[in-house]
């Protein structure tokens, strides 16, 4: 078996594979590949798959598989795994810290300090206590997060299309939740259901001084209504890890708005998580019977 690592990956993770085959991370040897190892850096769409003729099988170290084009992949024969349980505490931790960080001004308090000012009287604070959260997707991460929120004394409210019942979030439908949120936290996968799902119809159902947490993926939030509701005031913060494509283009418009923080997409980058997408990498391949 000829195993590609395509993205990265924890350093042990080649060791570990010695024994199904020869590993290489030469992606030139693609055609030889029976096995790829992708994250979200490669792009298993079409063109990919057939420059692949000896493909058997696509892991996806990570979540979203919007990477990957499933049908093709299907039409072909090659199984996809993607290893959906590594992620959740990593991604949910990120947007936990992105949503502590707007009420307690942490961005706002060490770049003034940077500068050189001490703007102790202007740096006024809020609370997450009492506040609530609206979670948009109720799945492994949404509920991760709900946990810690609650553990914060937030009350969790949370819109899923397809779950219908939660031990910790009360579920709502998607207006109920825009309406009644503090806190936005996007956890939905993309797809034509979810991109521009955050656009300005929905925005204008939200509460005035609402702030956004996208972890999610990049293009469920209209990027240029977003970046209007920041210039007026109507969103308060937008608080993105996620984008249209990783970098983003320079003129995407929520580099330039005002109110924003912006990580480049670390959300599953945790040593911890590395580690267990490893782990679960080797036992589907321990499985995998092609
Ligand atoms: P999950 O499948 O456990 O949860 C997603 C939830 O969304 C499910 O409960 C599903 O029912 C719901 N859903 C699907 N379509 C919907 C729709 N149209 N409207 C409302 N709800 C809908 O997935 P997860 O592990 O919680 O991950 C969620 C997403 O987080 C992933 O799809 C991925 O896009 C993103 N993610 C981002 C990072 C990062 O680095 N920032 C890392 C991992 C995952």
């Amino acid at each position: 078996m000829k195993i590609l690592i395509s993205d990265a990956f924890d350093a042990s993770l080649p060791n570990r594979l010695k024994k199904f085959g020869e590993v290489t991370d030469d992606k030139s040897q693609l055609a030889d590949a029976n096995v790829v190892l992708i994250r979200s850096k490669t792009k298993a769409k079409k063109d990919y798959i057939d420059s692949a003729p000896n493909l058997k099988l696509i892991i996806r170290g990570g979540v979203g598989l919007d990477n990957v084009d499933l049908d093709y992949a299907k039409e072909k024969g090659i199984e996809v795994h993607n290893t959906p349980e590594a992620s959740s505490v990593a991604v949910a931790e990120l947007a936990f810290a992105l949503m502590i960080s707007v009420p307690n001004r942490l961005i706002e308090a060490h770049s003034t300090m940077k500068e050189g000012r001490w703007e102790k009287k202007a740096l006024k604070r809020t609370e997450l206590m009492g506040k609530t959260l609206g979670l948009i997707g109720v799945g492994r991460i949404g509920t991760v997060l709900a946990n810690r929120a609650r553990a914060f004394g937030m009350h969790v409210i949370g819109y899923d299309k397809f779950v219908t019942y939660s031990d910790l979030v009360e579920l709502k439908s998607l207006d109920e939740v825009l309406a009644a949120a503090d806190y936005i936290s996007l956890h939905v996968p993309l797809n034509s259901d979810t991109e521009g799902l955050i656009n300005k119809e929905t925005i204008a159902k939200m509460k005035d001084g609402i702030v956004v947490i996208n972890t999610g993926r990049g293009l469920c939030v209209n990027a240029e209504d977003m970046g209007d509701a920041l210039k007026s005031g109507k969103v308060a913060h937008y608080a993105t890890d996620v984008w249209p494509s990783d970098p983003p283009p320079e003129d995407y418009p929520v580099l330039s708005a005002p109110k924003v923080t912006m990580t480049p997409h670390i959300g599953a980058s945790t040593k911890e998580n590395l580690l267990r997408i490893g782990d679960q990498v080797v036992e589907i391949i321990e499985n995998f019977k092609g």
